[in-house]
């Protein structure tokens, strides 16, 4: 079977749910959404990688969800995968709180850059 159905672009669906993401603080500005392949629920972003969101389904095109925009978000593997069996109401919740992963990613960036910098200080540099 090939896959002919028609999805609607990164950009279509970006576009429909940009002020709801401003709205609900996921980002700062629609500017910032539209800067990179941003996902939705967790904010994290790759900049070297264009293919980093996949097209996500709220309601699962096998419980009857259709390809419309209305019914696609923008995703990152890790939150598509940890959602793919929420829907309708624990769905929007753990969309919302979904924030805490970015957060988390964040803090531990921190801690992965001090301990290169503690590296690179302990290993002495001779100039
Ligand atoms: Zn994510």
């Amino acid at each position: 079977m090939t896959n002919a159905r028609k999805m609607p672009t990164k950009k279509a669906i970006k576009t429909y749910w940009a002020n709801y993401l401003v709205k609900i603080e996921k980002f700062d500005s629609i500017d910032e959404l539209f800067e990179a392949d941003y996902c939705f629920a967790c904010g994290s972003i790759d900049d070297e990688n264009t293919q980093y969101t996949e097209r996500a389904h709220i309601k699962a095109r096998c419980n009857g969800g259709s390809d419309a925009v209305e019914n696609l978000h923008l995703l990152c593997s890790f939150c598509h995968k940890s959602s793919e069996f929420i829907e309708g109401d624990d769905y929007e919740k753990w969309f919302i709180k979904q924030n805490a992963f970015r957060m988390m990613i964040e803090a531990n960036a921190h801690k992965i850059t001090d301990d290169i910098i503690g590296m690179l200080r302990k290993g002495g540099r001779n100039d």
